[in-house]
């Protein structure tokens, strides 16, 4: 299953690596073929080359939508050395095999995510790439395919060690790659032109990514693992700038995308926000006044959790927000821009990663969200769902007061964001107690009120934070329960969907306990 390797044709965008590479076959004796840019790379270096062109008997043309898509190319890839019938279809047009094919394609997901222009995103679509990988990548009977610049010391090191041929497993592997690249492609062009249409309908998306980055390990230490973006240009984890820090790792990622994706409900033009995340969770979010009162306010909700959490704000970082951050053990802040002073407060704190998105990502915009599940995984729209006052239907004698309402509006915001079951109780625009990821909703209303008493002890407050707080369900409560236990501890207005078949006990008995309480009509479940 060796095959020598005679004849190679290279054409890439990215540059990287060609010239050794080029040297490195010129030097085993392959005859080197190439398009425009990749062939004058390669003169200019000295080496020598035979353009696709000249192959072809056509010249490169419309601006180089059409380079090598012709038959003397394409036949040189595809025809099965070991068959008769093709040798001949070879000998009589005149066809050379090629053994070797490098091609890395136009920048697609780079074009797109500097945001360039639509019609330069479409010139970026690269289409005599794929269709010549994917024909070398059909053929791996006989051709080589390399379309990684990291896979080109491989090549060498296979060649050395076979004597200037490939093996079968080799190739094998190579194609392999290949096919991952080109369904990723074409995966990004989809999920871009979906993006433009704002209406990604999940059963016409496909999913799939390019690896971005090899992860030291999942979830856990004995788990393998790897970070893979879709092209979107849409700010957040996967296209944030990292100032210091470690590598971030998998649960890193995780909460740093939960911490961003709900610091962005917040709009910089209402004020600063921070949210803090734990597990995937948050354990503390808040408006202040400054950008550091809206952390100081966040991290007072649950301070003990707020240890080594993931901090995420709405607004560029400035020195005292970093100085009262740095107070702390924090593994990342992720914010859409961090001020040269708030940078050199953090450089002194090595461990500390530092992620800037450039804006907010903007909650409104369309996307997908996956689960895996054994055997598939689930697609969904993203939970885009948002409320504005006119929205809310007051359920009970007492409407809620206009300080009430701007903190319902809040902590139903929060409650989007928190693991079902979710009970958020919040007081002027903080979190006062959160309860996630319960099997039962008054358990989560319990925890969250109790985790609010231990703060409350640890502060030395004589009541509650949740004394005179709201709450949000994420759900509705289907019993009585759940919310008479919330007005135990102290909350006076409620907001929830609404829509179970026992709405008017909950009604009741929220109208005997005094409370303000008004339905969405929505649901938030996140699991
Ligand atoms: P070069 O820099 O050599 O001029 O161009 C290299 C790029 O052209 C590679 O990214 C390759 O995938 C792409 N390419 C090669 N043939 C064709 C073609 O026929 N049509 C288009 N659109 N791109 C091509």
């Amino acid at each position: 299953d060796l095959v020598p390797l005679r004849r190679a044709l290279l054409s890439v965008s990215d540059k990287t690596g060609l010239i050794g590479l080029g040297k490195a076959l010129a030097d085993r004796g392959v005859e080197l073929l190439s398009t425009g840019g990749t062939a004058k790379a390669l003169r200019e270096a000295g080496l020598g080359v035979l353009d696709v062109a000249e192959v072809t008997g056509f010249p490169e043309m419309m601006d180089g939508r059409v380079k090598t898509l012709h038959p003397m190319v394409h036949g040189g890839l595809l025809a099965l050395r070991d068959n008769p019938d093709h040798l001949a279809a070879m000998d009589k047009h005149g066809i050379g095999a090629i053994d070797l094919l490098v091609v890395n394609l136009y920048p697609f997901e780079e074009t797109v995510a500097r945001g360039a222009e639509h019609a330069s995103c479409v010139e970026n679509i690269d289409i005599g790439g794929p269709a010549m990988i994917r024909a070398a990548a059909k053929n791996h009977a006989f051709v080589s395919v390399v379309t990684d610049t990291q896979d080109y010391a491989a090549l060498l090191e296979e060649l050395a060690a076979h004597d200037g041929a490939t093996s079968y497993a080799f190739r094998q592997g190579l194609a392999q790659t290949a096919y991952a690249r080109t369904g990723a492609y074409d995966a990004a062009v989809s999920g871009w032109m979906a993006e433009a249409l704002n209406q990604p309908a999940p059963r016409r998306r496909v999913v799939a990514g390019t690896l971005a980055q090899t992860l030291r390990y999942g979830e856990n230490p004995h788990q393998s693992a790897a970070f893979y973006v879709d092209g979107s240009a849409r700010p957040g984890v996967a296209t944030a700038k990292q100032w210091q820090g470690k590598e971030l790792s998998y649960n890193n990622i995780n909460d740093t995308d939960a911490a961003f994706e709900l610091v962005s409900e917040f709009l910089p033009a209402d004020g600063p926000a921070c949210a803090i995340i734990k597990h995937a969770n948050p354990c503390g979010v808040a408006r202040g006044a400054s950008l550091k009162e809206a952390y100081r306010r966040a991290f007072d909700c649950d301070r003990t959790s707020a240890f080594g959490g993931i901090v995420a704000l709405n607004m560029t970082l400035d020195a005292e927000t970093a100085t009262a951050i740095a107070e702390i053990f924090t593994e990342v802040v992720i914010a859409p821009g961090a001020d040269d002073a708030a940078r050199e407060i953090f450089a002194r704190k090595k461990n500390l990663r530092l992620l800037t998105t450039g804006s907010l990502a903007d909650p409104a915009t369309a996307s997908l969200t996956l689960r895996q599940v054994s055997g598939g995984f689930l697609v969904q729209d993203k939970d885009n769902g948002r409320l504005a006052v006119g929205d809310l239907k007051v359920a009970t004698k007492r409407a809620p007061s206009e300080e009430e309402l701007a903190d319902l509006l809040f902590a139903w915001k929060v409650a989007k964001h928190v693991k079902s079951n979710a009970i958020v109780y919040v007081k002027d625009g903080a979190t006062v107690g959160v309860g996630a990821g319960q099997m039962s909703r008054v358990d989560s209303t319990r925890i969250a009120a109790r985790k609010a008493r231990d703060m409350a002890e640890a502060m030395g407050l004589g009541t509650p934070l949740t004394q005179g707080s709201v709450v949000a369900s994420d759900a509705f409560f289907p019993f009585p329960d759940g919310l008479l236990s919330a007005a135990e501890a102290g909350a006076r207005a409620v907001i929830q969907p609404g829509g179970s078949i026992r709405d008017d006990e909950v009604i009741a008995a929220a109208d005997e306990a005094g409370l303000a309480m008004v339905f969405t009509g929505m649901r938030h479940f996140r699991h």
